[in-house]
This record gives C-alpha cells, structure tokens and sequence, in this order.
C-alpha cells in the first residue's frame, strides 16, 4: 500500500525525523488560507499523488506571491500528471500540498527498503540526491553507498554517522544526519514498511538537513496490525480493479497484455500465464479467485477482469479441488448474464463435479470454447485472441 507525501512526513516527524512545515489541500481557496497559515514569502504548490517524478512532471512549483500560488495551485489541482512512474495516461491531481519554501544548499538521496538478498532492511545513501536518482543507480552505482541493518541492533551510531561521512554531510550535520537516518529505520521497522525514500534530504542555507520528499510504501501483509496506516488510504490513487479485487478477497493484477485468465489456486495461475506466454500470447492479468469461491465471488472475478477493454480473450482455467466445478459453471453463465460478453471464451475445467459443470455450460446457451487439458487450453485462447476484435 503508498501513501501521499504529506502523509509520509507525519509519519517521519514522529519519529523525530525534521520536514518543512505544510498543509494539505483540497481546493485553491485552502491553499491560498494554508500558505497564509505558513506566513513567509517562498511556498511550494505540491501535486499530491502516488508517484515519483512531479517535479520533472510539472507538479511541483514555486510561489513567491499570492496570486503566483493561486496560479499554481490552479493548474495543477485537476491536471493530468504524468511522471515516469504514472505510465502514459497519469494520474489526476485532488489533493495539494503547500509548503514552506526550503533555502537548499545541498540535495542527497536517502532510501530504506527490504533487501531479500541479505534479508535485511538495507539503508541507501547518495550524495547525488535530487530527481535523478534513477540515473544515478544506473550509470553510477558506485555512488549509492549502503548498509544492512541488524534487526537486534537496529542502525547504530557507528553506522549512521559512516554513511553520513561517505555521502559528505558536513561535521555540523552529523548529528542531524544520526537523527534522520535512525528516525527512518524506526518508522520503516514500526510501520512495517517495504520502502522508504527522502529524495531529497537536504543541507538548508542554515546548515541543518531537513526531509523535502517522502515516499512510504506498506507491506499489505502487514496492514492487519497497522491501523494508523490503513486510515491514510486514498481508493482515488489505487488501481480500481484492484480495489475491486480487494473488497472481495481476490487476487489480481493487471498485466499488459489482452487475455484474461481467471483460474484457481496462485500456482495455477502462474503456470497458466506461463502457458500463454508459450504458446505466443500475453496475459491481462493474474486472477486468482481461491479454493473456496462462491458464485458471487466468481461473478464478481470477471466483470473486474471484463474492465479491461484491451481484452480480446479469456481462459478460464479450473482444477476443481475444493473448488467445484459446478459452482465455475454456474457463476460463469450468472456473469455472462450480467456483462455483455463479447470476447471469446476458452473453458478447460477438470475435477470435482467436472460433468456437471460441463453440463451447465452446455444448457446455458453461453457460446463457450470448450478445452481439453492446459496446452489446448493456451493454444486455443491465443487463436482466438488473435482473430477477435475485443471490446469486453
Ligand atoms: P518529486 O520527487 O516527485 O519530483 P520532490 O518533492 O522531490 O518531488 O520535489 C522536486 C524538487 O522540488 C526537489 O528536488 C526540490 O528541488 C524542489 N522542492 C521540493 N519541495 C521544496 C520545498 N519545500 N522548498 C523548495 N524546493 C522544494
Ligand atoms: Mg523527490
């Protein structure tokens, strides 16, 4: 799960880690009241949404007057943003934040996340901060210093104050740098996060350093004991279909490609795709509907996976377990009643109640491709995506 950056800053500051001061907004007019809150004479208008790159993007501006923020806060509430983590389309602008305007002399990169390969959480550091990060990472990886972090001990001092020293935090500093860097890992270790990053951390004109981004994303394993955290969801940000997918305990992810595969069991699906990919086509996602899915739920499996509209085939792909087939049958003809169906679709069920639900599929009326086992299956499904128009 991510949240805002304002949301992110509240989190740091409790655990010690400095921010600018801000508000966040929902209209020109709170803007407008929040910088006059703030007082000063340089703000910051800052696109709210749950990607990277705003700056680069056009979401992130300077006032230094009244009518330079009502401008600005104008434009970019409701804009179209796309940064390189929006994808082509963007992300549509509701929320603001107004800061302070920071007095930067420096810029670093500071980054948390869980390194499977130590299996710690691994703090990243640079001197090279500011929007260029992924440059940084990929043609000067030797610039980004790190440090895994002993889950007993925790970052200690020493560890702390190396990696201030290798990314060049002024001996005044250092005392600030312990303080951010510390207050990080304990945020990261105590809201159970999967990544953390100040991008910038920065050297202010007056020599402290001050967190002016941040980015928190949740382990959604974890989100059952981080209530605090769940209140800062924002449904706007989330993928629809997902949240859809969510709501009814089903697992999805939207892929790139055009067929829908809707099957049981996370291994199966996963060989599903495999399946596809092999036989020359592209999945649309991975849908997961469980052992235990009851008609609604399947119902509901396929009109998310329906929202699609690059979709040009589906597979439904059935070992019935616990799953009866029967129970497949029914939701997908309950479904087809509900959606207009207008793609092909490709059935390969087997197991529990195999016949029944063959016969269910058959006196329905529901135009399907009937399948005989997984390769006929793919093969059949990306035929039939090839020489379909779409249109789900
Ligand atoms: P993003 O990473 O999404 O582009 P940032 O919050 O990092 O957004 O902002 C981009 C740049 O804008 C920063 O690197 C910094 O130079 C400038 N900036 C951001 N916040 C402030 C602020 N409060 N005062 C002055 N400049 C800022
Ligand atoms: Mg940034």
């Amino acid at each position: 799960m991510k949240i805002h950056e304002y949301q992110a800053k509240a989190v740091l500051r409790k655990f010690g880690v400095p921010t600018p001061n801000g508000v966040a907004c929902f209209s020109v007019d709170e803007a407008l009241a929040a910088a006059r809150t703030l007082g000063g004479k340089l703000w910051v208008v800052k696109a709210q949404i749950h990607a990277g790159g705003r700056g680069k993007g056009g979401g992130v501006k300077l006032a230094r007057s009244e009518e330079e923020l009502r401008t600005h806060a104008g434009a970019i509430l409701g804009m179209q943003l796309v940064t390189h983590q929006t994808g082509p389309g963007g992300q549509t602008v509701r929320r603001l934040l107004i800061e302070e305007g920071a007095d930067i002399r420096k810029e670093y990169y500071v980054g948390m996340v869980v390194d499977r390969v130590s299996q710690r959480v691994v703090l990243m550091a640079s001197a090279e901060g500011g929007v260029d990060i992924e440059q940084v990472a990929a043609t000067s990886p030797e610039k980004i210093h790190r440090v895994a972090i002993d889950p007993l001990a925790g970052l200690t001092d020493a560890q702390a104050d190396d990696i201030a020293r290798r990314i060049g935090v002024p001996q005044a500093a250092m005392s600030d740098a312990r303080a951010i860097f510390q207050g990080l890992y304990r945020a990261f270790d105590q809201t159970d996060a999967s990544l953390a990053e100040i991008n910038p951390m920065i050297l202010t004109g007056a020599g402290a350093l001050v967190a002016l981004d941040a980015k928190m994303n949740f382990d959604d394993n974890a989100l059952f004991r981080q209530p605090d955290i769940v209140a800062l969801r924002d449904p706007d940000e989330e993928d629809a279909a997902e949240v859809a997918a969510a709501r009814y305990g089903l697992s999805y992810v939207p892929l790139e490609g055009d067929i829908g595969c809707l099957v049981n069991g996370a291994g199966l699906a996963m060989a599903t795709m495999d399946i596809i990919k092999f036989y020359g086509g592209r999945p649309a996602n991975f849908l997961d509907v469980g052992g235990g899915a009851t008609t609604e739920k399947v119902v509901e499996a396929f009109k998310i996976m329906l929202r699609n509209a690059e979709l040009k085939a589906i597979l439904v792909n059935i070992f019935g377990g616990i799953m009866r087939c029967d129970v497949i049958a029914t939701a997908l003809v309950e479904a087809a009643r509900q959606v207009s169906l207008q793609v092909p679709l490709v059935v390969r069920l087997e197991g529990t109640n195999v016949e029944l639900g063959k016969n269910i599929l058959a006196g329905s009326g529901l135009a399907t491709i009937a399948a005989s086992d997984m390769a006929d299956a793919a093969e059949k499904v990306v035929k039939a995506a090839r020489g379909s128009k779409g249109g789900a």
